[in-house]
């Protein structure tokens, strides 16, 4: 079985070490977002691409869910002595070589795909893991300045208003810088086509999936696939399990509820949705919209739990498909 997975950081990454387990013998590509991607210290970084190559290799901070085990931040104490920032965001000496392999692979002229295909030789993730795009894309959010006259707004990058401000400002639009010049990587309008099966796990719906199917031509070949289309909820009980998502859906004008996520990407999207039992109430709005809709439990406690809910989507799949 091919099956081809939309996948932002964290929400991602545990979701595929869920899907792995319930079908270890199946092809998984995985497309993920890198309208992450940072530019810190003359280094490339790419949180998410690398959440999902850390988790699935072994190397992840488990309690955190990003950043490495076992890290220490020796640089990082040395280049605030010298008061290089921002020290807001956390660059550790482990995290810090993975940055420097791969700027020096850019620089010497190999695209984002090629580099990571290198980096996962490492890691051995078990996945295909392919950026959306070879092309520069980053996510900038349009704030208030609050050093502007009134009503005068900025655009942060995306980490800035996550990491910095831990999104506690209203964001008034998400913007992804690049994203309508940016090609899919080689590889990824290919796997969308050969998929048996397209899985948005509980990923961003805004700034992680959102920011993937914004690249031209993925979200057509999703939305044109002849393979079902499956989407598992990241909001339960009408908030987002960890994060923000909350803020970004709101810039979107989309409700923090999984029924108005699945209405969000719309029946011309997705054929099937997944919401936690907490939200069966949402079933028969969602299943109005067009999307076959089933409430089973969404919480990644453990690797079990995570492969019973992949097994669920695999099946909602195949429900679609008869
Ligand atoms: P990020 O790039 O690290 O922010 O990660 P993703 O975009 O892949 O996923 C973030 C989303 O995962 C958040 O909106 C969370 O609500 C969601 N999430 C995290 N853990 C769980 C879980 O156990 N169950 C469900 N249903 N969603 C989760
Ligand atoms: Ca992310």
């Amino acid at each position: 079985m091919r099956i081809v997975v939309l996948a932002g950081g964290i929400g991602g990454a545990r979701f595929l070490r869920g899907l792995k387990s319930a079908v270890p013998d199946a092809e998984i590509t995985v497309i993920g977002n890198t309208g992450d991607d940072i530019h810190l210290f003359g280094l490339k970084v790419c949180p998410d691409l690398d959440t999902v190559m850390y988790t699935l290799g072994g190397g992840i901070h488990e309690d955190q869910g990003w950043g490495r085990a076992g890290e220490t931040f020796a640089v990082k104490e040395e280049l605030a002595a010298y008061g290089v920032g921002p020290e807001w965001f956390g660059l550790g000496d482990r995290d810090f070589a993975t940055h420097i392999v791969r700027t020096q692979m850019i620089g010497a002229g190999y695209p984002l795909s090629a580099v990571t295909e290198a980096l996962c030789a490492r890691w051995q993730p078990g996945v295909r893991l392919l950026p959306m795009s070879d092309d520069r894309v980053e996510t900038h959010v349009l704030i208030d300045d609050p050093e502007g006259a009134e009503g005068t707004r900025k655009a942060v990058h995306f980490q800035e208003y996550w990491v910095r401000l831990r999104a506690s400002v209203p964001a008034h639009a998400i913007v992804p810088v690049g994203a309508d010049q940016a090609k899919p990587a080689p590889g990824v309008l290919e796997a969308i086509a050969a998929a048996d099966v397209v899985l948005f796990p509980p990923s961003n719906p805004v700034v992680s999936v959102g920011t993937i199917l914004g690249v031209p031509g993925i979200r057509e070949a999703v939305a044109g696939s002849s393979a079902p289309v499956i989407g598992l909820s990241p909001i339960v009980g009408g908030a987002p399990v960890r994060g923000m998502a909350d803020k970004v859906l709101e810039a979107v004008g989309v409700e923090a509820t999984a029924a108005a996520v699945a209405r969000h990407y719309g029946s011309g999207l997705i054929d099937g949705w997944l919401v936690d039992s907490v939200d069966a109430d949402a079933v028969d709005e969602v299943e109005a919209a067009g999307i076959r809709c089933r409430a089973v439990p969404l919480m990644m406690t453990d690797l079990e739990a995570t492969a019973a809910m992949a097994r669920e989507a695999l099946a909602l799949a195949e429900e679609v498909r008869a």
